[in-house]
């Protein structure tokens, strides 16, 4: 298990030889200890990355060539996707098929920006100019040294949607993973040292917010910050980046809605609705944690969610069979907690669920929880709870039904069930959010673009508009005619110019 930074192509330990402990969220115990990166570690981290770009061994690769260095990424992690999966688990708690899904997208995400880096190689794109005397064609640049700083709910997958498509590009990158859940990342660093990307191309650093992200975003030497994680420090990079107007694309929290209508397959909605709640423990910013159920089928609906709730394996996600995993950390599963017991002050209904199963009596285990006649402006109801919470309430219209689902802080994304397909199409329009699921909750795919809208992010990643994030555009204007441009040169040249002294 690699423990140390990686910073310009070596393993090292932090300047100050701070660590930090990896937790095993099934038992509390010390899974790993590894270097914790401050701001001297960032600062050799920059320069590496700085060097790097202005290095010809990395400028001038062709698409083609960082297409070849991305599939050598890739071929890496498949060589070792059991390990990797085991690591997701051992350090995120998710169930293995869970983490195994995680390795499998990633190596899909590094392939995916492996074949578009190849197309940058395409002729640049002429512009139509209505001035004959000029022609004008857009290049597209890597945009500099990038700082990446990533979550605990999807460590390895979060580090590849970021690193591949910054490598696709040609820039440089410094990745700040999780303090909270590092291996993966550093095991990622394994692999890339072991390929022929140069020396400072990618930097890996693993460190808390305060000690190792901020430095890092404050610092004159990056061209610009990819960041997901929640509002609150979404806002805090924001801020600190105004001040170098250094541009950033944020991925931030979500409070989505489910919206089941009365004439859905009862079976498939409650198994969408537990997917989109309960999977990777609803560690999930796109979790559909809000429900709303047509009032006509919602004491069928309701009696058949909460039996099914209730027949979800906990335990270890290890072990086979389990479908829900302990929560990521102390300090989340309290968080949770925390949310449960204000929902039933607000006076919502606590009808599933809500405390520790009984037969774990250590780790971050929490039952997958129901509750229901949620006041709309309850905090269960409106802000993310990030754990197996979900909330279910009923409508009477279609109107009501998008009203409820649009009044929230967030927009990242939005379901809907019905097998009324123009309804379904109806609603899709009328959602406020950056992604729209029809008869499934869920699905990501690495060609569509993933975002949302208000205080959920700005900007998109995955697809090629994910690559778009690393680029920076350039006009090149050539003048063509074969009149000289003469606004000086011909002035007349027996008067000397009127010039004051
Ligand atoms: P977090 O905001 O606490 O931390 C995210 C990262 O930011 C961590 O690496 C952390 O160390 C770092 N960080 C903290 N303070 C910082 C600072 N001042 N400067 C720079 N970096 C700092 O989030 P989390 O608890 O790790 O993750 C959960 C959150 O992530 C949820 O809100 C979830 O919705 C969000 N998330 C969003 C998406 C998306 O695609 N929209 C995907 C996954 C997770």
């Amino acid at each position: 298990m690699q423990k140390k930074l990686f910073i310009n192509g070596k393993f090292v330990d932090a300047c100050n030889d701070e660590q930090l402990q990896v937790i095993d969220p099934s038992n509390g115990s010390v899974l790993a200890t590894v270097a914790a990166a401050g701001a001297e570690d960032v600062e050799l981290a920059v320069q590496a990355a700085q060097a790097a770009f202005a290095n010809p061994n990395w400028r001038r690769t062709s698409g083609a060539q960082r297409a070849g260095l991305l599939r050598d990424i890739a071929r890496g992690i498949k060589q070792n996707l059991q390990e990797f999966a085991q690591l997701e688990t051992l350090n995120n708690g998710k169930p293995l098929p869970e983490a195994q899904w995680d390795i499998e997208d990633s190596i899909g995400c590094f392939e995916y920006y492996a074949t578009l880096a190849e197309g940058l190689e395409a002729d640049p794109q002429a512009i139509a100019l209505a001035d004959n005397n000029f022609v004008s064609h857009v290049v597209k640049d890597p945009i500099g040294v990038v700082a990446l700083i990533i979550p605990w709910n999807f460590p390895l997958l979060m580090a590849a949607w970021k690193i591949a498509p910054a490598l696709a590009a040609g820039c440089t990158v410094i990745l700040k993973c999780s303090e909270v859940t590092p291996l993966t990342a550093l095991k990622l660093a394994q692999i890339i040292s072991d390929t022929e990307l140069p020396d400072g191309v990618v930097n890996i650093l693993c460190g808390d917010g305060a000690s190792c992200g901020a430095p890092l975003v404050k610092h004159l030497g990056i061209n610009k910050i990819v960041f997901t994680g929640s509002v609150e420090t979404g806002r805090q990079i924001m801020r600190s980046a105004s001040d170098l107007a250094t541009p950033v694309t944020l991925e931030l929290g979500g409070k989505s809605a489910l919206l089941i209508f009365e004439d859905v397959d009862l079976d498939a909605a409650v198994e969408w609705t537990m997917f989109g709640a309960f999977w990777n423990k609803g560690e999930v910013c796109s979790a559909t944690s809000r429900v709303l159920v047509a009032q006509s089928i919602y004491p069928e609906f309701i009696t058949r969610l909460c039996a099914a709730a209730q027949r979800i394996k906990i335990g270890n996600g290890l072990h086979s069979e389990v479908k829900m995993g302990p929560l990521v950390s102390a300090a989340q599963y309290q968080k949770v907690l925390n949310f449960i017991a204000l929902g039933i002050t607000e006076g919502a209904l606590l009808i599933s669920g809500g405390k520790r199963p009984e037969h774990l009596s250590a780790g971050y285990y929490l039952q997958p929880t129901i509750f229901t006649d949620v006041p709309t402006d309850a905090a269960i109801w409106r802000e993310e709870i990030f754990g197996p919470v979900v909330c279910v309430n009923t409508f009477s219209t279609e109107q009501e039904a998008i009203d409820l689902a649009n009044n929230s802080e967030f927009g990242l994304a939005a379901a809907v069930l019905s097998q009324d397909l123009s309804r379904c199409d109806r609603v899709a329009a009328a959602l406020d959010a950056g992604i729209v699921w029809i008869n499934c909750s869920q699905p990501t795919f690495i060609e569509c673009p993933w975002g949302g809208r208000k205080a959920s992010g700005i900007g998109r990643e995955l697809g090629p508009w994910g690559l778009d994030n690393y680029l920076s555009i350039k006009q090149v204007t050539r003048y063509t005619s074969r009149q000289p441009w003469n606004w000086y040169l011909d002035l007349p040249t027996d008067e000397s110019p009127d010039v004051d002294q």
